[in-house]
């Protein structure tokens, strides 16, 4: 089913409109033309950067290709050729090994061209997680714990398949469609990795809030770090703040690294202690001791046994609210700026949009940037 470069996605598929941007991709809705009922698709256009590195193998057809890329050899390739064949990597590995999973995007197709490689994936149309929690009339702890199950089921299925995501978010979690009961789907394997097999890609981009200790101090990742993000997760589902919580990135890393989060606010004082356990279990420093996604389905609060169904505390709701706004806001801010050569020249720029929390006067300067950015087009250089 996968690649064969003689293959036109414009033969099969007609290309609508933009659903999303990220750093190297382009998400736009896809209608299938085939006859019969209509399929709606997504498709991720992972663009290319340079030409095909050199030592990239050669296809059946005795080109050369990332669909016949078997093991990348990093060192050779851009960051972001890097990014574009391990995603595809990790995609062909889930597709052989996990799919069809209910918690866990499906990928159809692949498609390549000059202009990129296209990813068919599976629409999901209900949403981002944060978007459709604040959007609820009633929250409740039996409805976070109702997405933490979804999500540590995705999890299972892909640690069993020794795949690890690596940059579990909320924002890398999205509804397959509107209704109550649409399954949850994990997606963005960019910077996944296979166990056997990947070299892995240093993810430094973007925010450091869902990321393990074991990922800052380089040591060794695995799907434990995985839990530790979803404990991160499960923290701001429960209190709209996230646990490791600095002005500066250098002292958020240390917070981190020392797994320094309470549950001191006055809102946590009302939330279960079983929920409060759970979470110590995910953030516990040394990984080993940190629980799967496996047993985690068997705790009682995500079962749903001892989780709250009272309406959770207003403030929590509205913290959730602006913490996703800020959030949604710096996620625009990244994408729009990593397409011009202007954010790997300015350091500032980067460490403005590194730390989690901006305060209305960075935001403006970040509104200034981006007006010279966006007037002086893809070589400007920021000064200030
Ligand atoms: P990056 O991968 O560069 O860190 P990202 O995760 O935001 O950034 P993409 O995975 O390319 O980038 O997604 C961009 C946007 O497109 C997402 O924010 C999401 O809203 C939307 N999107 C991605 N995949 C799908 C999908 N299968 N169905 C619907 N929308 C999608």
């Amino acid at each position: 089913m996968m690649g064969q470069e003689s293959r036109r996605l414009s033969d099969e598929y007609e290309v609508a409109d933009v659903l999303g941007k990220g750093g190297f991709s382009v998400v736009r809705r896809g209608v299938s033309k085939s006859t019969g009922d209509k399929t709606y698709v997504a498709i991720k256009t992972l663009k290319r950067f340079g030409s095909t590195p050199p030592g990239m193998p050669r296809n059946r057809a005795g080109e050369k290709g990332l669909a016949s890329v078997g093991f990348p050899m990093w060192k050779q390739v851009s960051i972001s050729d890097a990014l574009l064949t391990n995603e595809i990597l990790v995609m062909r590995k889930i597709v052989e090994d996990v799919s069809p999973h209910s918690n866990v995007i499906h990928l159809y197709d692949v498609y390549e061209d000059p202009n990129g490689v296209h990813l068919v994936l599976e629409l999901c149309s209900g949403g981002e997680l944060f978007d459709r929690i604040v959007a609820q009339e009633k929250y409740t702890e039996a409805g976070a714990a109702a997405v933490v199950r979804q999500i540590a089921d995705g999890l299972g299925a892909l640690h069993r398949a020794n795949i690890v995501h690596r940059d579990l978010k909320p924002e890398n979690c999205l509804f397959l469609n509107n209704t109550e009961e649409s399954p949850l789907k994990i997606m963005d394997f960019g910077l996944s990795s296979v166990e056997e097999f990947t070299d892995p890609i240093v993810g430094l981009f973007g925010s450091i809030d869902y990321v393990s200790p074991e990922a800052l101090s380089q040591g060794r990742i695995s799907s434990a770090s995985d839990m530790w993000s979803l404990g991160v997760i499960l923290y701001i589902l429960l209190s709209g703040y996230p646990p490791f919580h600095a002005t500066s990135n250098r002292h958020k890393q240390q917070l981190i690294l020392a797994g320094d989060f309470s549950f001191d606010d006055h809102s946590w004082k009302t939330i279960s202690s079983s929920a409060k356990q759970l979470i110590s279990s995910l953030l516990t420093v040394d990984p080993h001791r940190r629980p799967t996604a496996q047993e985690i389905l068997q705790h009682p609060w995500v079962i749903g046994d001892s989780a709250k169904q009272d309406p959770m505390d207003a403030e929590v709701v509205s913290r959730l609210h602006s913490f996703n706004a800020r959030r949604k806001f710096r996620a625009a801010a990244i994408a729009s700026v990593w397409s011009s050569t202007v954010f790997l020249r300015t350091k500032k720029l980067k460490t403005l949009l590194g730390s989690h929390d901006l305060t209305p006067d960075e935001i403006e300067k970040l509104r200034i940037h981006f007006k010279k950015i966006c007037t002086k087009g893809d070589n400007a250089t920021i000064s200030e």
